[in-house]
């Protein structure tokens, strides 16, 4: 059956449209938590942790629509390309993923249908929706502070693959800000950057992946907190000019 993302603020004033793609650790029963524990279930395998807590509240903060996935990257990436084969993982940081160990065409398809094309649906309608006004398009994910072994300092990162301007933009702020700000790292958009070429760049709009370390924003209050950044962060860039 199709999962829909969850969608806020669809007539928000803001000219510009939030997705978070890793929002949700949700397995449907019918996939027995993919073989996992539920320990695995609540780490950043399974989702962005407190990537939708952010989203939340950034289109609360300027009443702009946000699309959120419904569903644990481990069905399925929606940030992943059709062909990539990272799109449904067998092995996440270390862990083996049962449930998705050599998976049929019919599983596959299921998937595909259900869980990834309803969230990217969502995503065009919203931008489409709004291109007579160029709309700015702004992903948001966490990155885990420990990754294969290794800690990482950075506290935001700012991701693009194609056209980095606003990228670059929204990076400068916050490292104005003070923060620690990795460019393409710990991920590169050169390597994933699907939904933001897809619902982004193809509609030549502004648009950024921003990706903030996972033990900052893992409960409510920090996630209220640095979406409160980010926001007065794109008032400071969009008063010049964006
Ligand atoms: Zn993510």
């Amino acid at each position: 059956m199709t999962l829909k993302p969850e969608i806020l603020r669809p007539g928000g004033s803001k000219n510009l449209v939030f997705v978070c793609d890793h929002a949700s650790n949700y397995i449907p029963p019918k996939y027995h938590a993919l073989g996992l524990t539920p320990e695995h279930l609540s780490e950043h395998i399974a989702w962005d942790i407190g990537a939708g807590g952010i989203a939340r509240n950034l289109s609360a903060i300027l009443d702009a629509p946000a699309v959120l996935g419904a569903h644990s990257r481990l069905v399925i990436d929606t940030n992943r390309d059709l062909d990539s084969p990272t799109l449904i993982a067998e092995v996440s940081d270390g862990v083996e993923i049962p449930g998705n160990r050599k998976i049929n065409e019919r599983d596959r398809n299921a998937r595909i249908r259900n869980y990834y094309e309803p969230f990217h649906a969502a995503v065009d309608v919203l931008v489409r929706t709004r291109l007579p006004h160029h709309p700015l398009v702004f992903g948001v994910h966490t990155f885990s502070p420990v990754f294969g072994g290794k800690s990482r300092v950075l506290e935001f990162a700012v991701l693009w693959n194609q056209d980095d301007r606003l990228a670059q933009r929204i990076g400068t702020a916050f490292e104005a800000h003070g923060y620690k700000v990795g460019w393409n790292e710990p991920y590169s958009g050169k390597s994933f950057f699907t939904t933001l070429d897809r619902h982004g760049h193809r509609h030549a709009l502004p648009h950024v992946t921003v990706e903030v370390r996972n033990d900052l924003v893992d409960e409510e209050p920090e996630q209220r907190r640095f979406a409160e950044m980010i926001a007065v962060c794109l008032r400071e860039i969009s008063l010049k000019g964006l």
